[in-house]
């Protein structure tokens, strides 16, 4: 029996456990070393919680049953080393939550296209007639929610981070969009350990549950096959000789399984790019499973909004194109980027760089990219890598002058990139802040 949990950190992820565990019944002790706001801190004094800031009191912890961990929290930070040090159970959020819900789990993870895959999911499963509930990294926490509502299904969006530290979650669905190198300064700069990670979304899926996955990612797809997961397996990428396959055929998504082969027309699906059209397999073939309605699929595909900051299009200006790729905060978003713009490009990059490899964009950016906008503090390995073959190269400190810039630059039917490659936090508050703020900064040329 489970009476006391202390949860570190006051973010989104902490007030959802807090709030799960206050309606459970339990004690409950937050935590955090920075300082909660005022308006948080009115919740948890609502809900009866005690709380501490800028510190952490081992003390009042040692008792618990449970300590939930913020996804934020490093694991190599002292206070996780000095509570594992006292065999104390750290859990992340998810595995709490699960523990509450008898509700389907359809958890998404991966480094690029998460949000993306999760929202398609969502859409074509409502669309399509069922009750389902979106959470984890989008919207509320998956702790809120499984305190708020109760839905047959959850689709979630999980980070390595949640990841890390499950012990008996287990999706019915699990599915991984691909995985190249990203957040390496968490994972001791080893790509390794991030991909176990990743995998740790398929440790308890029993043979009962799917592990749906982008067998164009070698990486992963070697991976798996080592891993001897009990879970069954389907693919999405280019055809394969797999038994479950997705793939992509003309105008038509087809989804192959043991027992049948269904095609989908994705002619008319809202959102550009390779990319997208990997996500939307993975979509699809969730969809199909739960047996909703070629023609339901097809026109939910077509009416999906597309996500903001994520290739969104913003304005077309004397003929040119404004594309927010603002959540674009590696290079293989970028590549994918560049990859779906079939017109000359001003390409907008830099910020902070995770360690960038920036070769693998030297062929799309010599033959897309006219002129290259670096916004960032530092932008030296952004001029060696690309300018002997880009001639336009400038430097601006603002996004209100790095899109004055581009729009000088750009002819007609040209499009301007912001796919920054970067984080965001040298000039910005987060990559949202970058975003809106090119979006306003377009609006006002
Ligand atoms: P995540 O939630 O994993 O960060 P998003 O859907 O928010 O993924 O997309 C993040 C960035 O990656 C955006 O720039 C988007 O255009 C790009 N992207 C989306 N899907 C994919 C994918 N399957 N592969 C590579 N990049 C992608």
């Amino acid at each position: 029996m489970v009476g006391k949990i202390v949860i570190l950190g006051a973010g989104e992820s902490g007030l959802g456990t807090a709030f799960l565990a206050c309606k459970k019944g339990l004690k409950v002790f937050l935590s955090d070393n920075n300082i909660i706001s005022k308006k948080t801190k009115e919740k948890l004094n609502l809900m009866g919680v005690s709380w501490e800031e800028k510190k952490h009191s081992l003390s009042k912890m040692k008792d618990a049953d449970w300590i939930i961990k913020s996804p934020g929290i490093d694991n190599k930070s002292r206070i996780i080393v000095q509570l594992r040090e006292m065999d104390l159970p750290i859990i992340s959020e998810i595995e709490f939550a699960s523990k509450f819900t008898s509700s389907k789990i359809i958890a998404i993870t991966g480094s690029n296209g998460k949000t993306t895959t999760a929202l398609l999911t969502h859409h074509l499963l409502s669309q399509g007639g069922l009750k389902v509930g979106v959470a984890g990294n989008i919207g509320n926490s998956f702790a809120k929610e499984i305190a708020e509502n109760k839905y047959d299904y959850y689709v979630l969006e999980v980070s390595s981070f949640q990841l890390d530290d499950i012990i008996n979650f287990s999706p019915n669905i699990g599915v991984i969009t691909n995985i190249v190198p990203d957040h390496l300064d968490r994972y001791e700069n080893n790509f390794e350990k991030y991909l176990n990670s990743k995998l740790k979304i398929t440790k308890n899926q029993t043979k009962n549950d799917l592990l749906i996955f982008n067998s164009d990612d070698q990486n992963l797809t070697e991976k798996i096959l080592g891993l001897k997961t009990k879970a069954e397996l389907h693919t999405y990428g280019k055809k394969n000789d797999w038994l479950n396959n997705t793939y992509h055929n003309d105008e038509n998504i087809i989804i192959k399984t043991k027992k049948r082969k269904t095609m989908i027309n994705s002619a008319e699906f809202s959102l550009s790019g390779q990319h997208n059209l990997l996500n939307a397999m993975a979509a699809v073939t969730i969809a199909n499973l739960f047996e909703i309605s070629k023609e339901k699929i097809r026109e939910s595909l077509t009416n999906f909004k597309g996500v903001p900051h994520r290739l969104e299009k913003v304005l077309k200006i004397r003929n040119v194109n404004y594309i927010n790729d603002s959540k674009a905060t590696n290079v293989n978003a970028t590549f994918y980027a560049l990859e779906s713009i079939n017109t000359p490009t001003v390409w907008i990059a830099g910020g902070v760089d995770k360690g960038n490899d920036y070769n693998q964009l030297l062929p799309l950016v010599h033959e897309k990219v006219k002129a290259i906008i670096c916004l960032g503090k530092n932008n030296d390995k952004l001029f060696e890598t690309f300018n002997p073959i880009v001639d336009l190269m400038f430097e601006a400190e603002t996004m209100s002058n790095a899109v004055k810039m581009a729009h000088k630059l750009a002819e007609r039917k040209d499009s301007v990139l912001l796919s920054p490659a970067c984080s965001s936090f040298d000039l910005f508050r987060n990559y949202e802040d970058r975003g809106d703020q090119f979006k306003k900064a377009v609006k006002n040329l």
